[in-house]
């Protein structure tokens, strides 16, 4: 079962193996680090010539007559049907790290009263380091604990608790947090939600509107593929819309921009969690990048992503038992992202080795080697030939 005919039976079989077109990968790559940065989908190139023709024929009347000003909004709708939202609740812009700092300031205003956030002792450095900023800025205190401890934090701390900040996948280990189940704790103890959705979209089949989550915010670079240092994106679930004070009050997100108008006055619309003009190149970039998704069901890649980790957790098991590695993943696929990591003590020189062998993916300091699969690109056979680089780069000497 973990053999390379195997592989390529399961490839064969595979519904989304036609996806892979849509992509121009480098030959004889085997890419599986499309969860840090994506490969590059098929159509961006002719894209971006597009925007430039734009830019270069219609100047400054691109922002009306091709939609410039509007894309964020619809852009977002794009990445909303992904995430599980419905239309009129996400928008683009900026970086996860601004977006995280904005979604944080304003989802602790909506709690007023509570001074706590509690946080991952885990999370992804960027959030750790602004939600320490936010704290201060606020005057408020950050209780950081692993994320398996979050019910029994909430249990203790309970209605001091303003907003719980969370990421439903650990980028280093891999492991999957419950999008439903953690919001509805931070629900019964009255505060708010705010997730990272980086690891997630695109990869996962969630629904933040199904989970009652009240904020959410993502970059899509990674399993999105929209390209290096594409625009994030944030969701703010509609109820909360009205009552929000998002803290960088740009004037994209003021009720009539053009106006001009000395006072703020924050928009109606999802244009609220604007900052300041769209970055068109790159969010052009992240549009045609999302045709990769057209006609494909998140359901469908989940499923997908989730075998491809489990036949990597099987060919580790057969391959390469006895040779230093161990599994950092849980081995059960509901307990799992889109990738699966490994530790070695030599973590940094296997995976130069692994270059040498055309297989890319990466390493977190200190001994993580970590895998991600984009089901729309990696098949089985990828999977098969990174797993049997690294058993020849473990070759016994005496062997
Ligand atoms: C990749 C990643 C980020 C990146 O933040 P940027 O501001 O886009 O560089 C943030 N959070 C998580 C969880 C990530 O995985």
């Amino acid at each position: 079962m973990t053999s390379r005919s195997h592989a390529q039976e399961l490839d064969r079989a595979d519904p989304l193996g036609g996806a892979r077109k849509r992509f121009d990968l480098p030959p004889g790559v085997v890419y599986l680090d499309g969860n840090s940065l994506g490969a590059a989908p098929a159509g961006v190139a002719d894209a971006l010539a597009g925007i430039h023709r734009q830019w270069r024929d219609h100047l400054i009347k691109g922002w009306t007559d091709d939609g410039w000003l509007t894309a964020p909004l619809r852009v977002g709708d794009r990445i909303g049907r992904l995430i599980g939202a419905a239309p009129g609740q996400t928008v683009t812009g900026d970086s996860t790290s601004v977006q995280w700092f904005n979604a944080l300031t304003t989802a602790a205003r909506l709690r007023p009263d509570r001074r706590i956030v509690l946080a991952d002792t885990d999370a992804f450095p960027t959030d750790r380091y602004l939600t320490d900023s936010v704290a201060r800025l606020l005057g408020l205190e950050v209780r950081a604990v692993p994320a398996g401890r979050f019910g029994a934090a909430l249990a203790e701390l309970g209605e001091r608790v303003a907003v719980v900040a969370a990421s439903p996948v650990d980028f280093r280990t891999g492991e999957r947090l419950d999008l439903a189940e953690v919001t509805a704790a931070a629900h019964a103890a009255g505060a708010v939600t705010v997730w990272d959705l980086c690891h997630a979209a695109g990869a996962l089949d969630i629904s933040v509107d199904a989970a009652g989550v009240d904020l959410a915010v993502g970059c899509s670079y990674k399993f999105l593929s929209g390209g290096p240092g594409a625009p994030a994106y944030v969701y703010v679930a509609e109820r909360h819309r009205a009552a929000t004070d998002q803290p960088l009050t740009g004037w994209l997100s003021h009720a009539a921009p053009f106006d001009m108008a000395a006072g703020y006055r924050p928009a109606a619309d999802m244009s609220r969690f604007r900052i300041g003009a769209p970055h068109m190149l790159s969010l052009t970039a992240l549009d045609a990048a999302l045709d990769a998704f057209d006609g494909l069901s998140m359901a469908d890649v989940q499923a997908k992503n989730l075998a491809l980790g489990a036949f990597f957790i099987a060919c580790a098991d057969a391959h390469l038992a006895g040779r230093g590695f161990d599994l950092v993943t849980p081995r059960e696929g509901h307990r799992r992202g889109s990738q699966v990591t490994l530790s070695h003590p030599r973590a940094a020189a296997l995976m130069d080795g692994l270059a040498a062998h055309g297989v890319i993916g990466d390493v977190r300091p200190p001994a993580l080697l970590r895998f991600g699969f984009n089901s729309l690109y990696v098949s089985y056979t990828d999977i098969h030939r990174a797993v049997m680089a690294l058993r020849l780069l473990t070759e016994p000497a005496d062997a």
